[in-house]
This record gives C-alpha cells, structure tokens and sequence, in this order.
C-alpha cells in the first residue's frame, strides 16, 4: 500500500495512529457540510514544495492577460488548468474557452446569465435538474428573482415545451450517481455539465469529456475550497464572453494570489506524476487521496451495516482510464496494485434511506448527535441523507462510531 510515510491515509501525519475521540457526547458530528478538509494531512506532507511567496509590489492589478479573452486569468493559472486536465484525462480542452471563476459558484450564476435569452420580451427561462440535486441550485438561481432564468426544480418531472436549461452532476452532488440529461422535451434544452467530482479519487475516469459547457473546481479537486477557484470550458465564444462579461461586473475577476496559489497546487500535482518513476510513490496527490477515500467508505459501509438502521445507495463501478494508463505505463511501481481497482466508486457524500418506520432521517440523526442535511433539500422524500465523506479525520470516524452503535430502539 502506498501511503504518506508508509502510514495509512487514516492515520494521523506524525504516524500515530488515530488519537482517542476528541468529541465529548454532547458535542454534534457535523457532516452536513461537504468542506473538502480530508485531504489535508497530504498537504500538510507538501507543504514546502507548495509555498508560494507574493512580495509587497506583485499582482496589483486588475489584469492577469490582456491577450486572453479571460483577461482576468494570470498564464501560469490558464497553464496549470490545461495540465491538470492532460494528465487526468478526464476533459477534451481543445478548442474550447476557459472561462476563470471565483469558485464554480459564481461560474455557475455567469452560466444562467449567459445561456438565457437575451431579449428582454421573452419569459425567464426555466432551469431544472434531476432530483436528487445539488442543494444550492435552487437558491443560487432564485435569489435575486430574475427576469433572466427561474428555478423549475425536477428535470425528470418537466413536461413544457418551453427553453430549458439542465443541470447534470455526474458524478452527482449528494448521491455519487453518474448522470446524463433526463429533460424529454419538444425544445432543445441547453445543458450545464458540473463536473465538480469528476476526479480519479471519487470516480473512474471513464471518458474524456466533451461538452459544450463543463464545469470544474478545485475545491473538490484538491481540496483548497478556501481558494475560490473554479473554471468553465466552453464551446461557444458568445456564451465564453457573456460569462467574463458576468465575472467582470460581478467582481472584477478572480483573485489573482488565489490563481497563483492554486497554479502551483496544480504544479506540485502533476509534477508527480511526470516524475513518477523517481519520485516516491506517497507523493502523488490522486494515488493517497483515493486510497483514503476508499478506507473511508470501507469503514463507512461496516458502520452502516453495524446500525441497521440505514441502507446506502448502490453505486455503479466502471473501468478508470486514468489509473490502468498509469498502471501499464509504470508496471512493477505503485500503480499495479491498484490495476484490480479500477473500478470503484469513492464519492465525497454518502447518501442514506432509513429503513422502514423511520420517516425523517435528518432528525433521526440529530437525536444521535450527528448533524446532516436532510432530502428535502435535494428535491426528495426526507427518509434520505447525505452524509459528508469529505470532513476532517475525527469527525469521520466519531461519526462511524456513532452510526454502528445507532441499533433501532
Ligand atoms: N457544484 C457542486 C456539485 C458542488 O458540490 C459544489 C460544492 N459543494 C459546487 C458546485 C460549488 O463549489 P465551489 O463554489 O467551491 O467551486
């Protein structure tokens, strides 16, 4: 097993193991949020080879590169996006604009202003996703009560032969399924592919991408949430230049520490895997990564198993490009243990049915001092709940304890 120092991805970095909890009964576990900390220790490992120095008279202006249309988007971030994406596999960039934004979300608000239809005559136009779904769309869409676009909730359920446009999540945000558009409709819909988890230490890398609209982050990429810094690849050049347009008078563009920033992450990553044959094999951001998503979800599914009292969803396993490239390219080095692993599903929530007789699993979990967020705010019954994989260290395996000691009353 590759791991950081030869201790696994579970232990803590100084190669103890996990410390005794540091939760007292009365505290919650909250898993409700899905803030990408899990990583950390692998950073924590890189931390010198990732330190970026910004000195007093640097990045001052508003302008990363006149020459792009993106002009708020510093080279080395535009460089490091097109590497990353080169070394996983997991998106054709070719002939596509990359569009920079302050995290996906705001990328996703530039979206809806730029596929809607721009004569002012013309009704909002209504945006859908397949239920369960990402629980921020509704509000991000409906906020500020546009004219431009308005939240019509499941795309399974719309029936109008009016202009649509449809979020697909695939690897879907809460529950791991990989998606594809469901809208059977008249019209032809314009579609949002957000691609926030199409990562090898979540889901097999099954294909390279190639739609009109993608949308990635590095918050669930590497984990660095608190960097804002999300991208967009897009086909269309009008729809490109609405979206910077959007960005602009949104705020000016996107940090520019934070592109630096997240270009060296990004560097550090694929440096790794440039260098695999010399470097050690614990270095290698998506090798440890997976491999402690996969001890999560071991242990996870035992806690489950343990509390009968939930069922997990049944995810779909298929073949990992980008892990059987590595392994046949490097045979004998860490990749070809992993050659039996290539298919998996790893995904940052768990999403859980309450057995029968239990009709509200957010509560349910409250009383058990596990704090989650509940169906409804996916669109569906409140038997269901997501459960962050993707938290720290403690919390996961507080909330693992309690879960197999949650025997029904
Ligand atoms: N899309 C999905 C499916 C997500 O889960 C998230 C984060 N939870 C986002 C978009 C937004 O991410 P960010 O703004 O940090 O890029």
């Amino acid at each position: 097993v590759s791991t950081i120092n030869g201790t696994s991805p579970l232990s803590h970095s100084n190669g103890t193991t996990i410390p005794l909890s540091t939760f007292s009964r009365n505290s919650f576990v909250n898993v409700e949020k899905g803030d990408p900390v899990a990583f950390r220790p692998y950073w924590e490992k890189v931390r010198d080879e990732c330190t970026v120095e910004i000195k007093g008279d640097e990045w001052m202006s508003y302008l990363g590169d006149t020459n792009n249309l993106c002009w708020y988007m510093v080279p080395q971030m535009r460089d490091a996006i097109l590497r990353l994406h080169n070394v996983v596999g997991n998106a054709v960039t070719k002939d596509k604009f990359l569009v920079l934004g302050t995290g996906s979300s705001q990328l996703y608000q530039a979206l809806l202003y730029a596929l809607s239809p721009s004569e002012s005559s013309h009704r909002p136009i209504n945006v859908v996703a397949a239920a369960p779904y990402y629980s921020e769309y509704k509000d991000a869409t409906d906020i500020l009560q546009s004219r431009l676009f308005q939240w019509t909730g499941d795309a399974a359920l719309y029936d109008k032969d009016e202009p649509y446009i449809e979020v697909v999540t695939s690897p879907n945000n809460p529950d791991g399924t990989l998606r594809v558009p469901v809208v059977n409709s008249g019209v032809e819909g314009k579609i949002i592919y957000d691609l926030a988890y199409y990562w090898p230490q979540y889901t097999p890398i099954t294909d390279q991408l190639d739609h009109d609209v993608m949308v990635f982050t590095f918050s669930k990429c590497t984990g660095h949430a608190g960097s804002r810094i999300g991208w967009a690849f897009v086909k269309d050049i009008e729809v490109a230049k609405k979206m910077i347009r959007f960005v602009q008078l949104n705020s000016i563009g996107v940090s520019r520490e934070s592109q630096i920033r997240a270009a060296k992450m990004i560097g550090v990553i694929c440096d790794g895997y440039k260098n695999l044959k010399s470097i050690e094999s614990d270095h290698l951001f998506f090798d440890y990564s997976k491999r402690l998503m996969k001890e999560r979800w071991e242990k996870f599914k035992g806690a489950i198993e343990k509390s009968k009292v939930f069922t997990l969803t049944k995810y779909p396993t298929s073949y990992c490009h980008f892990n059987k490239d590595l392994s046949e390219q490097y045979p004998g080095n860490i990749f070809s243990p992993m050659k039996s692993e290539n298919t998996y599903s790893y995904t940052a929530f768990a999403w859980l049915k309450c057995l029968e007789g239990i009709k509200d699993g957010e509560s349910y979990l409250e009383k058990l001092k596990i704090r989650t967020r509940g169906g409804g705010r996916f669109g569906v019954d409140a038997k269901y709940v997501r459960v962050s994989m993707i938290g720290t260290e403690d919390e996961f395996i507080e909330l693992c304890t309690r879960l197999s000691n949650a025997k029904r009353e």
